[in-house]
């Protein structure tokens, strides 16, 4: 039992290195998959419901596997966040919706703000922003035409970085979100001390509106304190006509979720912006 118990100590079982190959060969396949251009991207309209009209919309990636089908980003994000092909990954997301952002202008569809979502590690490394720089130079798009989406866990690592390529990015127009707002670290010091534009109210407490008191109680709080700093507060995962006019009633008029549309392709979304503006 004692030998036993060492060599389980000191070496590696096979359950383990069946592990570490599968991680490895996970890895590959997503690197494969930037490569072999499997990834493309969805667009999830957000309305103001105010007007109805769709203000923006988010990109949310997709995977079309060769043999394993569609695979969503809780399948991989994770898995490619160890490592920096999580920054990849995101230079190729904001590549494409410049790309469609072109698309979209010429076929006379007036700007309308696309936002990605950019891991805090991608954010924070070197080079991201000379990249989203020259990428905007060179598709000749405005800053103010993408939306970068960072969840509250980036600025404990270091808020002096955060604070210098946050006005890197405010001074070529492009616009921050504080994505999944009150799951991480809040921190009111850290809300005021950077040049956030919107706090997006996180699902899990979107859904818990109406059947429990403290999802209600929650969106209330972040409303106000997204109007207290002037921020713009946007409620993710809107399912139903009760959750959206408890929004509205607390003064939260810009919503995205299920209740309005799914994740769009490409077309479908240019579809709909071509309908709206052509009234
Ligand atoms: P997220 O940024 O919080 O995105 C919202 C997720 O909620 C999306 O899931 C969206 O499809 C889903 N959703 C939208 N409306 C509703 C609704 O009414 N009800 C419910 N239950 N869900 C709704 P998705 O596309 O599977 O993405 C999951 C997460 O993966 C995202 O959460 C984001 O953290 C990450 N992700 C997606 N695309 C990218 C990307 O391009 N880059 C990075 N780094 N992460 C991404
Ligand atoms: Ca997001
Ligand atoms: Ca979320
Ligand atoms: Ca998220």
């Amino acid at each position: 039992a004692k030998q036993n118990g060492r060599d389980n100590a000191k070496f590696f079982q096979p359950h383990m290195a069946k592990e570490v190959t599968s991680h490895f060969q996970k890895e590959q396949e997503v690197q494969k998959a930037l490569d072999c251009d499997q990834f493309y991207l969805v667009f999830q309209p957000q309305i103001d419901t105010r007007s109805g009209a769709v203000f923006g919309f988010e990109a949310l990636i997709r995977w079309q596997h060769p043999e394993k089908g569609l695979i969503g980003p809780m399948d991989f994000v994770p898995l490619a966040e160890e490592s920096n092909l999580i920054c990849r990954i995101g230079e190729w997301v904001l590549e494409k919706t410049l790309q469609t952002q072109v698309n979209w202008l010429e076929s006379g569809i007036t700007a309308t703000p696309i936002a990605v979502n950019i891991s805090g590690r991608h954010f924070i490394s070197e080079g991201f922003l000379a990249f989203i720089t020259d990428l905007l130079k060179r598709y000749e798009v405005p800053g103010n035409l993408i939306k970068i989406e960072i969840t509250e866990g980036v600025f404990i690592h270091d808020m002096a970085l955060c604070i210098e390529i946050m006005a890197g990015l405010k001074a070529l127009g492009v616009e921050i979100s504080v994505d999944d707002f009150g799951t991480g670290y809040s921190s009111l010091h850290y809300l005021k001390r950077l040049p956030l534009d919107t706090l997006k109210i996180d699902k899990s407490f979107v859904c818990e509106i109406g059947d429990q008191a403290e999802g209600d109680k929650i969106c209330e709080a972040v409303v106000q304190l997204a109007q207290n700093l002037e921020l713009n507060v946007i409620a993710e995962g809107v399912e139903t006509s009760q959750q959206a006019e408890v929004l509205n009633q607390l003064g939260c008029y810009l919503h995205q979720g299920y209740y309005y549309d799914r994740p769009l392709s490409e077309t479908a979304a240019r579809v709909i912006l071509k309908a709206q503006q052509s009234h």
